[in-house]
């Protein structure tokens, strides 16, 4: 069984969001995407991107401000003009520093265009699981018309609260009508296969398994996928990078706002997982941002081949 990621968006996002301990002016690149993975019976796809408003950008590489104007403006156009806090984001004086930021920004077409221009049919997308609901993962789902959609019911509760934008939540998640498949609390913890709940058996050969692993959002789900060689496991944000778990750092704040929804059970998430890893020499934890492992050698339409 082969992973594929496809990076939809690589950008540069300011460290401290990322890491609590960054210095506060530096920038660190990072990926936005989702992954695909063959099972025998289907395409499993986890995660979507960006929407971006479901325009089709081809491959473009541009400054870091035009990048950041695209995205906001997407942002506006989803939350309405009403809301001041938007607004602010596309003042000249913010939009003068993020142009000082010399690293690039690149949009590639979305996961679904790129899923179509490899010959991969939508329709043979069998199932798409959501690690959790934030604007920059669940894209435009309306693409995926025989897809079974799973999400957490702690999650979908957690984005279709009034304030949920305020929280990294697309507001149009509140106006959802697709037929998702609600995940309700854990359900199995089987301590020889992974230290979390195991909340969904995809097809039933424990090949593909859905765990709850939150704490960055009330409901974030990861992924585990059982190939020939390697164990993957497909943790969304529950660590932003790698070095989120090795080196024990938490995601910084935005003044009110922190990057995760629940620090304390944020962080034992991410110990339980260095722990894994240290116990499974096949296992390799591919977190949803991290651009060291969404290097683009290691991406769509290569098979993902890395290393730990
Ligand atoms: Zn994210």
């Amino acid at each position: 069984m082969k992973i594929y990621l496809i990076q939809h968006i690589r950008s540069p996002w300011p460290s401290r969001f990322l890491f609590e301990d960054a210095k506060l002016a530096s920038m660190t690149e990072i990926s936005i995407g989702g992954i695909l993975i063959e099972h025998p019976e289907g395409f499993v796809l986890v995660d979507n991107g960006m929407g971006l408003m479901g325009t089709e950008y081809s491959d473009q590489v541009m400054t870091a401000a035009d990048g950041y104007k695209i995205v906001v403006s997407s942002l506006i156009q989803s939350l309405g003009e009403k809301i001041p806090l938007v607004k602010t984001l596309m003042r000249d004086e913010i939009i003068e520093f993020v142009d000082r930021i010399k690293i690039p920004f690149r949009i590639r077409p979305s996961v679904a265009a790129q899923l179509k221009s490899q010959g991969i049919s939508l329709d043979d997308i069998k199932h798409v699981v959501f690690t959790h609901l934030h604007y920059d993962h669940v894209g435009d789902v309306s693409k995926y018309q025989r897809a079974r959609i799973w999400v957490s019911q702690r999650e979908m509760r957690a984005a279709q609260s009034p304030l949920a934008f305020l929280n990294g939540y697309n507001p149009l998640i509140a106006q959802w009508d697709y037929r998702t498949e609600r995940i309700l609390d854990p359900l199995v913890i089987r301590p020889e296969i992974s230290p979390f709940s195991i909340v969904k058996d995809l097809f039933g050969d424990e090949r593909i398994l859905i765990l709850s692993t939150p704490g960055h959002t009330p409901g974030s789900l990861s992924v585990l996928v059982k190939g020939d060689e390697h164990q993957y496991f497909l943790c969304g944000d529950s660590c932003y990078c790698r070095e989120s778990y090795r080196d024990d750092r938490s995601p910084g704040r935005l003044g009110f706002y922190g990057f995760d929804h629940n620090p304390r059970l944020a962080q034992s998430t991410r110990q339980k997982i260095l722990k894994w890893e240290q116990s499974q020499p096949d296992l390799q934890v591919l977190p949803m941002h991290d651009i060291n492992v969404w290097t683009d050698d290691q991406i769509f339409p290569r098979p993902w081949s890395g290393k730990r």
